[in-house]
């Protein structure tokens, strides 16, 4: 494929296990349970993807679908700071739309596209990707439609990445049955297969000491199973 970037997610050790930085073209996703660093991670690539290519970015503007009402301009200042960039002309440089429901959120995409199209953008994110569905779609009855719709939005979202070579960079949550709890090694990712399907690259992300986390590619046909730890500071995702 051509002109493949890769956009630095602010941690080294992270960048090694995933090919130097999240990926244009395709579906990263990254999921686990809470506070295990996905909209920190989301707000640092909403930075690094305006850097310059020679820097670990992607050298062009960000479109942001806050689904859970997290994202915080505040933090982009504060990482802004790190990488010594004005923070106003990053802010002016992401769009964040926040989205309501599940359907929102899939028409939301037809005005991300228009915006692609006029301008050079680097990444999309998207901020819960599933949270809304599973709102929308709770009865027993309602799980194929649901994942009927998820599909439909994933679809979108690989077309995307493709059309305008954009890095797509999706968060999903986990599993919380009573054995998942017991065992957190056992937590899956919500929307079973059809996540499995859409995403290239998926995260496993957990909590370990203190500000540490790490990450565990899962199931790729690209990369070894290996694991980084990265921590969360003030600047974002670091080492
Ligand atoms: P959820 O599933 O609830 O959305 P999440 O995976 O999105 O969780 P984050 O919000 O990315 O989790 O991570 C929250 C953690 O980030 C906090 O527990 C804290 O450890 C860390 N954090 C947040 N803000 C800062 C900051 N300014 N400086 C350092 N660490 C921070
Ligand atoms: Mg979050």
């Amino acid at each position: 494929r051509m002109n493949v970037y890769n956009i630095s997610t602010g941690s080294q050790a992270l960048n090694e296990i995933i090919g130097g930085g999240i990926e244009s073209g395709s579906i990263t996703e990254a999921f686990g349970e809470f506070r295990c660093g996905k909209t920190q991670l989301s707000h640092t690539l909403c930075v690094t993807a305006q850097l310059p290519h020679e820097m670990g970015g992607g050298n062009g503007r960000v479109a942001f679908i806050d689904t859970e009402n997290t994202f915080r301009p505040e933090r982009i200042i504060e990482i802004c700071a790190r990488f010594d960039l004005n923070a106003e002309d990053v802010l002016d440089n992401i769009v964040v739309a926040r989205a309501y429901t599940s359907e929102h959120q899939c028409e939301l995409l037809d005005h991300v596209a228009a915006r692609m199209a006029a301008d050079r953008f680097a990444l999309l994110i998207v901020d819960s990707a599933t949270a809304l569905f599973r709102v929308d779609f709770t009865g027993r009855g309602e799980l194929a439609c649901r994942q009927q719709k998820l599909n439909q939005f994933m679809s979108s979202l690989t077309k995307i990445a493709e059309q305008f070579n954009v890095a797509v960079w999706i968060t999903n949550q986990v599993m919380s049955t009573p054995d998942a709890m017991a065992f957190a090694a056992d937590k899956k990712p919500i929307g079973g297969h059809v996540m499995a399907h859409a995403s290239t690259t998926r995260l496993a992300l957990r909590k370990g000491r203190g500000e540490q986390r790490i990450c565990k590619i899962f199931d790729s046909p690209m990369f070894a199973e290996a694991e980084a730890t990265f921590a969360i500071g003030v600047g974002g995702i670091c080492d």
